[in-house]
């Protein structure tokens, strides 16, 4: 199978794939980048997603966004766009599915504290996580560890990266996927598509989770003018909205309209930035400067809205009394899995039995930062005996 038929030469095609670490044969019905896809689906830190942190904690409610209905909702808008400007779908479906599997129970609050716990061994990164789980973590394959995932999934999955890791990465793997860090090169448009898809997935599905939690109120969301237009146009298009019965229809409503505008915007500044730079390949599209984007005005938009967001519903008080707690989880678990590495699972113990500090910390962080949050929360209880989270 070579690539998917109607591509633009700008897209990542899969016949032109750099390949993967370790060798294989192609399938005889899927790209490459359908295999990655369907290896991600298929890996157990896929499967943990559901029970991963996106914003609110996964026992404080069953309709609230997890990090796989996330993961979910940016390939269903990164696939929308991709179709539109002619990009290889399977690959952005890919990328969106693996972007988060390296994140630690508790969402950011969890990633904080490990950081912190990590702070004399290169610290704890989610970008480089994702890549190490892809990478190295998931034990599937007789010949190999990790995923074998092609270059431009891995490239996709490691988002973000600072010089010195990407330097590491670099001396393990020359030409890998840190290079472009230091060579200041953009990946592939479809990586750079997944990152704003995710960006626009969040900002949606944060609004919807904010109100339902009450949180954030409707009124609130007046001041935020990317939404407040949307809200306007619904309950002009429907006046029975305004009724009070009627709010959670009104709530989606002026979200899905938010959700149009912002796709049909990525795709006309996308469209005209890629005719004015006219890359004639994928390895030309890395040299050019970032060209998958929002126009300017739904740019500022766009950073007013999670600007709302942080102060309103990440920096909730209710919030940060959770995340105080979630925090304390991870370094108990931390400590007392350092203390006692037989604690953990086989494999993560033997990897921790060494005199090498920095080995066992990395062995004890990868442990924790791939448990789900209600697995790190009995953990927690089992190792000293209280019990922080209902
Ligand atoms: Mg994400």
């Amino acid at each position: 199978m070579t690539s998917r038929p109607g591509l633009a030469a700008y897209a990542s095609l899969s016949s032109q794939s750099r390949g993967r670490r370790y060798p294989e044969a192609p399938a005889p019905t899927r790209t490459e980048y359908q295999r990655d896809r369907d290896r991600i689906v298929h890996s157990t830190a896929f499967r943990r997603l559901v029970y991963k942190t996106q914003v609110f904690l996964n026992h404080e409610g069953d309709l609230f966004r997890t990090r796989l209905t996330h993961s979910l909702e940016v390939a269903q808008l990164g696939r929308s766009i991709a179709r539109s400007l002619r990009l290889d779908e399977d690959l952005v479906e890919a990328i969106s599915l693996a972007h988060d599997l390296g994140h630690t129970p508790f969402g950011h609050a969890g990633q904080d504290a490990l950081h912190g716990c990590m702070a004399d061994h290169g610290g704890f990164e989610h970008n480089l996580q994702s890549l190490r789980v892809v990478d190295k973590l998931e034990e599937r394959y007789p010949q190999f560890d990790g995923l074998n995932l092609s270059f431009e999934t891995r490239e996709g999955i490691l988002k973000h990266c600072s010089r010195v890791h990407a330097q590491q990465l670099e001396d393990a793997e020359p030409g890998g996927v840190g290079g472009r860090f230091l060579r200041r090169e953009q990946p592939g448009l479809e990586a750079q598509l997944c990152n704003l898809a995710d960006e626009i997935a969040y900002n949606a599905h944060d609004i919807d989770d904010g109100v339902r939690s009450g949180l954030i109120s409707l009124a609130q969301l007046g001041e935020v003018p990317l939404f407040d237009r949307y809200r306007h146009s619904a309950q002009a298009a429907h006046p029975h909205l305004n009724d009070a019965a009627m709010h959670r229809r009104l709530l989606f409503e002026a979200i899905r309209l938010m959700l149009s505008a912002q796709v049909y915007d990525v795709i006309d500044a996308t469209s005209a930035a890629l005719v004015q730079a006219a890359p004639d390949s994928a390895d030309a599209v890395r040299h050019c400067a970032p060209l998958v984007m929002f126009s300017d005005a739904m740019r500022e938009q766009s950073t007013v809205l999670k600007r709302f967001l942080f102060k309103n519903l990440y920096r909730h008080p209710q919030v940060m009394e959770t995340t105080g707690r979630a925090q304390q989880i991870v370094r108990d678990l931390f400590a007392a899995y350092v203390q006692a590495p037989q604690e953990m699972n086989h494999a993560f113990a033997q990897q921790a039995n060494t005199s090498d500090g920095a080995v066992k910390a990395r062995a004890v962080a990868d442990f924790i930062a791939g448990m789900t949050d209600r697995f790190a929360a009995r953990e927690h209880e089992r190792l000293t005996g209280q019990r922080l989270l209902d």
